[in-house]
């Protein structure tokens, strides 16, 4: 092991003691260099087949030819103009064209920014300013990015506040519907009721209804455990906040463009929300993130209240107009739906061999598969699901783990089908590697969040 890593193994040592730990959750001593379609390829020439598409950021794959020519051509043309000032061509046609592919036949605005993060931060800005109103309710489980408003928003790792605080004032979260943590015997309706009624239990004792700026979700939580909600949970919640003024945003930063078998997270739920986040593959891992709202609550603040130097770079806006293309092209939504009923499928079958597959949550190229010490228990276990992802990585397949025990399937949505079926091989022989007992973690570091 030591020799065949040994290149990515050094760069790797020499990384760390140049890059700050805050940066970087670890798994592997991987250092990449190249990456196309859903290949990489390390330092030492070693190639994988990447089930994670850089945290969900490159649905159309590495370095797709139709977003490196765009990117091309727009570089000679201007690399960058603010447009905290002035407008690029480009931005303008990205603009449009978002209007058109998000949810909500009402009048929307966009705004560019640069990460998920930054969408969310301003998500809760233009909510505060719309309903003049303070107090913003998300969910446990969530993960909203990293500044400090879209970290206030989070709720998945002590990491994200432990040090840092105090945080920003006046956001709340609800404990997230989960059907696999469901009452025996309680249906998707029972359970919608039961969450809905800790909501009910908040606004009648500590959270005043007519203060609620904003409910801020994941349609499918994604760092959570790739978590899906009963559609009449979130349904009702919606109408709820609909009722009562209360802003509905959603965050389509993990799950949006197609990472779900659908356009849209959201798009699950028959509903279009009143603002909603984009980032990560909007631009194809390129820096770029967009809000897009309804007009009122989109011009409910004035410049410069939520405007970056770097935002909406011209570059990054072809890469992003170049994506959408190739998404609608190759029709990758569809795609990923079909080959996603598939994997879920498959994997369905693993579960019923292996009594450490706890729940197969797949939703498109994209989902989750949790890791218990039984089925009965529903136990967690977080060393199990690091020896499979460790297994995968030594045979060439990249996957990692979230919520701790939780397999993270999200490969580029132009995985080919022979890609998919030896990816699928390599994790059902870790799964059976793991069921002898025959993989040991190599590296005395944690592995994972
Ligand atoms: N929202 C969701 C749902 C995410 O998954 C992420 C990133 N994991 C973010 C927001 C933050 O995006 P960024 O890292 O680009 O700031």
């Amino acid at each position: 092991m030591e020799t065949y890593y040994s290149k990515a193994a050094e760069a790797a040592r020499k990384a760390d003691s140049c890059y700050a730990p805050a940066g970087q959750i670890h798994y592997y001593d991987l250092v990449l260099k190249e990456a196309s379609g859903s290949i990489l390829k390390d330092v030492d020439e070693k190639e994988y087949i990447d089930l994670l598409a850089s945290a969900s950021a490159t649905n159309v794959g590495h370095s797709h030819p139709t977003v490196v020519n765009a990117m091309y051509e727009q570089m000679q043309k201007m690399i960058h103009y603010t447009p905290a000032y002035f407008y690029s061509d480009v931005a303008i046609e990205l603009m449009e064209k978002l209007l058109e592919v998000t949810p909500g036949d009402f009048e929307k605005r966009v705004l560019f920014g640069n990460s998920g993060s930054d969408a969310n931060d301003g998500i809760m800005k233009f909510a505060r300013a719309y309903t003049g109103r303070q107090v913003i309710v998300s969910f446990n489980g969530a993960y909203h990015g990293s500044t400090y408003g879209s970290m206030t928003l989070s709720a998945c790792s002590l990491n994200m506040r432990r040090k840092m605080q105090p945080l920003v004032p006046n956001v709340y979260h609800l404990p997230f519907p989960n059907m696999y943590h469901s009452y025996p015997n309680e249906s998707e309706s029972e359970l919608s009721d039961r969450y809905l009624s800790y909501f009910a239990e908040a606004l009648k004792t500590y959270l005043p209804v007519d203060e609620l700026a904003a409910v801020i979700i994941e349609p499918i939580q994604g760092d959570g455990g790739f978590i899906k909600p009963p559609k009449e949970y979130i349904q009702r919640l919606y109408h709820f906040c609909q009722e009562n003024g209360i802003v509905f945003a959603v965050d389509e930063v993990n799950q949006g463009l197609g990472r779900t078998g659908k356009m849209w997270g959201i798009d699950h739920f028959d509903i279009a929300p009143d603002i909603m986040s984009i980032g990560k593959s909007l631009a194809s891992g390129m820096p770029l993130s967009a809000i897009v709202g309804r007009k009122e609550i989109m011009e409910s603040l004035d410049p410069p209240a939520h405007l970056f130097t770097t935002a909406g770079n011209p570059v990054c806006c072809a890469a992003s107009l170049a994506t959408l293309k190739v998404i609608e092209e190759e029709q990758l939504v569809e795609k990923s739906r079909v080959q996603g009923e598939y994997v879920r499928v498959r994997l369905e079958e693993m579960k019923e061999c292996f009594d450490f597959i706890g729940d197969v949550r797949i939703y498109g190229l994209n989902g989750g598969i949790e890791i218990v010490e039984s089925k009965m228990t529903k136990k967690a276990d977080g060393d199990a699901a690091s020896k499979i992802i460790t297994h995968c990585y030594r045979n060439g397949v990249l996957m990692i783990t979230v919520a701790g025990n939780v397999l993270r399937f999200q490969p580029p949505l132009v995985i080919t089908e022979s890609e998919l079926e030896n990816a699928l091989a390599v994790l059902e022989d870790a799964f059976t590697q793991l069921a002898s007992g025959n993989i040991e973690l190599d590296t005395e570091r944690k592995i994972g969040w």
